[in-house]
């Protein structure tokens, strides 16, 4: 793996030859008094808001605002309909069906493999180390002449570490491939974001979400950072319109809300480092691994037994006991301190 990375080759040639649709709020752009391009309804919306018109294809506002908070200029940015919607271009733009592969570090995100499958692509899986890091020799191993791209989800979901930096430096600078980093739980790291690293590395694509420290989920809005050239590809393949209007204006006025959502951080991160020295406390409780998330994912007896008995008091957590390298393990997702304390109280009832 020394070739050396080259985006033109890497690119399906029905993408690199592909006329992206044009829409009408492509082709004029300015300020009008008369829109008569569009076929939209000019009386307006039944709402008390209007939302009759198209909305802008490229988020400028939007991508302007989160520019400034992120330090990672607009061309540089593509936002999609969630996370899912950058994982499932990034397949569409460099896999070719059933010929290319890409490698996956499991266990970790699911929909990584999702979207490999509902685009037909082969999966290689080079399982993290026992303590879930990186396991750079098979990694090694495992790349082909078809490989072109590898996740890695950093911190991890579900087991909550950061992956060691170094090694994800040497992925970035040896694999001629696209490197993706998953970092839909920066906020929550003591560790820094690659993004400040995109004029080093030509194939490396960031993604972010503000479906969790940003308290945004059902809004779906998803960001991926990359060099200009890759951010042109997504552009060209994603749907005219695919951050609709209402998520554009809200997640604009969410935007202002950074002191609070730096507040949540800081109180999740004291809940989470709590939440783990009472889980400490339990006999039962084997393992809690290091968690750089606002989850933890925590190794304990009768995992099954007690995940009922949870859902019975009302208090869902997740199982992954049957995920392989997570044998036996419960993912907690940290709450209010009011609910850390009724699953601690649970818990002590399940046990004694
Ligand atoms: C929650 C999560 C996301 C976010 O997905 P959205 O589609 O943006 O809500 C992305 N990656 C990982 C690893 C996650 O856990």
């Amino acid at each position: 793996m020394n070739m050396s990375f080259n985006l033109n080759t890497l690119l399906r040639d029905n993408i690199k030859n592909l006329v992206p649709y044009s829409s009408a709020r492509d082709e004029f752009k300015g300020e009008a008094s008369v829109l008569l391009d569009a076929n939209e309804n000019a009386f307006g919306s039944p709402l008390a808001q209007h939302y009759n018109r198209y909305p802008d294809p490229l988020q400028h506002q939007v991508k302007h605002k989160l520019s400034t908070i992120k330090g990672v200029p607009v061309e540089n940015i593509f936002l999609g309909n969630g996370s899912d919607e950058a994982i499932d271009i990034l397949y569409r733009a460099f896999c070719r069906p059933q010929v290319d592969n890409v490698i996956l570090v499991p266990p970790t995100y699911g929909m990584y493999e999702v979207s490999a499958n509902i685009n037909d692509v082969p999966v290689r899986k080079v399982n993290l180390t026992a303590d879930y890091e990186l396991d750079m020799e098979n990694i090694a191993e495992a790349i082909d002449i078809n490989t072109k791209m590898i996740f890695i989800c950093s911190p991890n979901n579900p087991t909550g570490n950061s992956i060691n930096r170094k090694d994800i430096e040497t992925i970035l600078t040896y694999f001629p491939g696209i490197v993706v980093i998953d970092e839909a739980y920066i906020n929550y790291s003591r560790h820094k974001s690659f993004t400040q690293e995109l004029a080093e590395y030509p194939n490396l694509v960031i993604l972010q979400t503000l479906s969790k420290a940003w308290g945004l989920a059902a809004l779906r809005l998803g960001m991926a950072f990359a060099s200009k050239e890759i951010i042109d590809i997504f552009n060209k393949i994603k749907p005219p319109y695919n951050i609709n209007q209402a998520t554009q204006e809200l997640v604009l006025e969410a935007l202002n809300g950074v002191d609070i959502v730096n507040e949540w951080i800081k109180e999740a991160v004291a809940e989470r480092d709590k939440l783990a020295s009472h889980l400490e406390k339990f006999e039962q409780v084997y393992h809690i691994t290091p968690s750089d998330a606002n989850f933890i994912l925590v190794k304990l007896q009768e995992p099954r037994a007690l995940y009922t008995y949870l859902v019975s008091k009302g208090i869902i957590v997740r199982d992954r006991s049957k995920v392989e390298l997570c044998e036996g393990c419960l993912r907690i997702t940290v709450g209010t301190p009011e609910e850390n304390k009724n699953l601690i109280a649970a818990l002590q009832q399940f046990y004694n």
